[in-house]
């Protein structure tokens, strides 16, 4: 079975086949990497396509700069990237950069994490977690284990 994914460096689509998330899958067009080990800081319209499109559960933290709390829980949401290789991507919005977002997604405090998969929002939690709290909601809410296999 083949999986769509946006690109999070360009919004490219791509078609990856399931066996391969692992092997380091590249972007057709532009080459980055598909499944990044570290989040990645995408823009609003890479957002909005990704959330569209992808098959696997994209995981977004919507951070600022001033937001002490939030640079806080970078460290722990790239651990927590590490942790979910494979099984979902993790990805940063700049909320001061994409001030637009706030209306978009409802934000009304930040960290904010917003869980998308099928096209749709399946979760979403506001405040510091840790990086096992962060990989352990993204399993409940997507029905995954970190193995990446179905529940
Ligand atoms: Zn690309």
């Amino acid at each position: 079975m083949s999986l769509k994914l946006a690109c999070l460096a360009c919004g490219q689509g791509n078609k990856v086949p399931e066996g391969r998330l692992r092997a380091s899958p590249k972007c057709g067009k532009c080459g980055a990497m598909l499944v990044p080990r570290a989040p990645i800081d995408v823009s609003l319209d890479v957002l909005q396509k990704a959330e569209r499109i992808d098959d696997v559960p994209l995981i977004v933290d919507f951070w600022a700069a001033w937001c002490g709390p939030c640079r806080m829980m970078a460290p722990e949401f790239a651990k927590a990237a590490q942790a979910l290789k494979g099984s979902a991507r993790l990805a940063k919005l700049d909320t001061e950069a994409f001030p637009t977002a706030g209306a978009r997604y409802g934000i009304r405090g930040i960290p904010l994490l917003i869980a998308f998969q099928g096209g749709k929002e399946i979760g979403r939690r506001t405040g510091v977690i840790s990086a096992s709290d962060i990989a352990d909601w993204v399993g409940t809410s997507t029905g995954t284990t970190l193995d990446g296999h179905a529940q």
